[in-house]
């Protein structure tokens, strides 16, 4: 479900009946069209009642719903697409109470089985996703009572690196990582977990980022200074942004500030 760019209006006018939910579920599923997930085979009878497809072929059954979160469930597909964009919207977190209200869910038990699951999707989703491209990266600390001080060098904070994708040099995605230190094996790890292969980086050529040069898989960062600190120029329009609005956020852990660079609308 990538519907995070439409407004209110236009989500509304796309997902109006359950036919076009299921459409969409189709195309995200079959996006050439059906194929059997045993033999591959591209034709299927469809069970209108059961809502089930079955291969002309071998016939094994499957649904739109099978693999996902909608699996079995009885609530209709338009509340559920609701729930994930106003779960989506909602940055500090929805309440269930108000979901189930507006959406006309029969029980609490209900909307909160919902919105686990919907909270667990999300989470995955923002795990294994990879920032791509021209990236920069910088660290710095975030979290304790006073705002995130910069530099290396600050007690009582969590350390932590950020990472940006800026295409054109407006930051688009974010991605954070505690670090115990700004080494280069925690430099390598988080660029593994977050970075695509093949990245342009550019740093502030703290000399724990040179590590980046040596895997094959990643393009040597631009480095656009030299020792702590040097690259803190205009280029940086990404990282820069990202710390600023943490410095501003009264954010006391780690937890806190990574929730929020998840739900960060930096566009
Ligand atoms: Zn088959």
């Amino acid at each position: 479900m990538q519907q995070e760019s439409l407004s209110l209006l236009a989500f509304q006018k796309k997902f109006r009946t359950e036919k076009a939910c299921q459409k969409h579920l189709f195309q995200l599923r079959w996006p050439q069209g059906y194929r059997c997930p045993r033999c591959q085979h591209d034709q299927a009878y469809f069970h209108r009642t059961r809502h089930l497809y079955a291969c002309k072929a071998c016939g094994y059954q499957t649904s739109l719903t099978a693999g996902t979160i909608f699996h079995k469930t009885r609530t209709s597909l338009r509340k559920w697409f609701w729930m994930i964009f106003l779960m989506g919207r909602q940055k500090s977190g929805a309440s269930m109470l108000s979901l189930q209200r507006i959406l006309e869910i029969r029980t609490y038990k209900t909307v909160w089985v919902m919105g686990h699951k919907i909270r667990q999707a999300m989470a995955q989703r923002d795990v294994s996703y990879q920032l791509a491209g021209l990236i920069e990266l910088d660290d710095t600390y975030v979290g304790g009572p006073k705002p995130g001080k910069r530099g290396r060098g600050a007690a009582g904070k969590s350390k932590v690196v950020v990472a940006v994708e800026t295409p054109g040099d407006k930051p688009r995605f974010a991605a954070m990582r505690q670090v115990a230190r700004v080494s280069g094996d925690e430099i390598m790890a988080m660029a593994q977990a977050c970075l695509a292969a093949g990245v342009v980086a550019r740093t502030d050529g703290w000399q724990a980022y040179r590590v980046l040069n040596s895997e094959s898989s990643f393009h040597a960062p631009t480095v656009t200074g030299s020792g702590k600190n040097a690259g803190m120029s205009q280029i940086k329009v990404g990282t820069n942004l990202i710390i600023l609005c943490l410095d501003n956020l009264s954010l006391t852990n780690y937890n806190q500030v990574n929730e929020f660079v998840k739900i960060l609308p930096i566009n």
